[in-house]
């Protein structure tokens, strides 16, 4: 009872393998002691003549509820950041990104190689393409936790509940929504604050009657009153939330707000200890990868992003973006993650590539020009060093090398470069001689190998 009952709580499990640090198994050990307690009194109980069902269901509920504390302080101990990962959902949301569950399973697969700890994985009240991509996952996607977008409606969570139906009670949850703004309240549910706080508290109960993985979001958080939104927070936790959400639905933050909101939800609801805290942006501003970090730095748990930072408007934080600057500035931030860096820029062109959404061409970390250059003297510089002017080699996130592009820009070192690639012998004067051509070409010329070796040759011929 006892292991099981841990298993099956928190946003994930003490039991997934890297998490296993000692602090970790520790805990586990002394929660594995306490179930052993509650049997050795439920025994006793039952030998007083105490009815066996509801005495266990109450010590059930109690190990329960014990366990799933442990779990998620153990998560806010370890300082881990848990991505989150919304491609699926708020992603393919974005006008003309629609997926077909074939597709929706290939990137499912790439983000689980990746490393990420939980996918939004559709809205299954929504549509029924939906609820075939989720039934396509489940069983095959087996690490992240898969979850299904909910309204705070009975069956929505039936919903959900039908479509994970299969996949082990850790991997699977529910992420209900809520509009809590006043804009929300009054224009769209036609709804007071005490009935806003009713939905949540039934919806969550009602929730948890079958998941034990239950995050919940006040939709357009950033423009809720802070005092009602903690409000919020405090009774879908009383109620069983696991993971309470901020979403700044509409992408107004800035960075320093975004942090100031942690902290006042951090400082205003009493049982948030718990609950896994975590946040999703939108980048209305572009600001949606900064206002991230910025809440991590603040100690949010749990970061909801995209790939490519496709979405709603202006998309999400692009995941890829949110790894790197962590991997970049592990030692201001103080956080592990687990996303393989190595698998990020294959997984931006492959979303790419199923969405139809292309990457621009200077989109960090995916997009073609990051590892290109055209410069004379940053190529001298990238032949010499590569981390003369790059902040990170192309191996570090996967992608093919750095490409020294031949044009207006270009000097006599990278020219004498491709040229010795080619095999190809020619003097320096030669060299020179191309260099000046190449920058006599019409504005915009792709200087390719053919045009390289013609050149040489009209040279040469002479
Ligand atoms: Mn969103």
């Amino acid at each position: 009872m006892g292991q099981g009952a841990l298993a099956e709580v928190g946003y994930c499990t003490l039991w997934d393998r890297q998490d296993r640090n000692e602090s970790g198994v520790f805990r586990a050990e002394r929660q594995t002691a306490l179930c052993r307690r509650f049997k050795v009194a439920a025994k006793t109980c039952i030998l007083y003549g105490m009815s066996r069902p509801s005495l266990i269901q109450r010590l059930g509920n109690r190990v329960r509820s014990t366990a799933r504390d442990a779990v998620i302080s153990h998560h806010k101990r370890s300082r881990a950041v848990l991505f989150s990962d919304t491609t699926l959902r708020d992603g393919e949301q974005m006008p003309g990104a629609t997926l077909d569950p074939d597709q929706k399973l290939k990137i499912a697969l790439a983000l689980e190689a990746a490393g990420v700890h939980s996918l939004d994985a559709g809205f299954p009240a929504s549509s029924e393409a939906d609820v075939e991509a989720i039934r396509r996952m489940v069983g095959v996607v087996r690490k992240p936790v898969l979850t299904a977008l909910c309204r705070t409606l009975s069956g929505d969570i039936d919903a959900a509940e039908r479509a994970l139906d299969g996949n082990p009670v850790h991997k699977r949850g529910v992420s209900l929504f809520c509009g809590t703004s006043p804009i929300h309240r009054a224009e769209k549910l036609n709804k007071s604050k005490s009935e806003i706080l009713e939905i949540i508290t039934d919806s969550v109960a009602y929730a948890a009657k079958s998941f034990r993985i239950i995050a919940f979001s006040p939709e357009d958080a950033s423009r809720t009153e802070m005092n009602f939104l903690c409000e919020c927070y405090r009774e879908a936790i009383d109620a069983g939330a696991t993971t309470i959400g901020f979403p700044d639905t509409v992408g107004v933050l800035t960075p320093e707000k975004s942090a100031d909101c942690i902290k006042a939800i951090q400082d205003g609801v009493p049982n948030i200890d718990r609950a896994l805290l975590a946040v999703h942006f939108h980048n209305d501003l572009g600001l949606a990868v900064a206002n991230t970090l910025a809440c991590i730095q603040q100690g949010a748990n749990v970061v909801q992003c995209t790939v490519n930072g496709i979405g709603e408007r202006a998309g999400n934080a692009a995941l890829e973006e949110v790894v790197m600057a962590l991997a970049l500035h592990s030692d201001q931030y103080e956080r592990t993650f687990r996303i393989d860096t190595t698998k990020l820029s294959p997984l931006c062109h492959l979303v790419a590539e199923l969405t139809g959404v292309s990457i621009s061409r200077m989109k960090p970390i995916g997009g073609d020009n990051i590892f290109a250059s055209e410069a004379g003297i940053h190529q001298d510089g990238l032949l010499k060093n590569p981390d003369t002017y790059l902040p990170f080699r192309p191996e570090k996130v996967g992608a093919d090398g750095i490409q020294l592009v031949l044009g207006r820009h270009s000097g006599r070192r990278a020219v004498s470069h491709r040229l010795e690639q080619l095999q190809i012998s020619v003097s320096d004067g030669v060299v020179g001689q191309v260099v000046e051509q190449i920058k006599q070409r019409p504005r915009g010329t792709v200087v390719d190998d053919r045009l390289l070796t013609t050149l040489v040759n009209g040279l040469t011929d002479e």
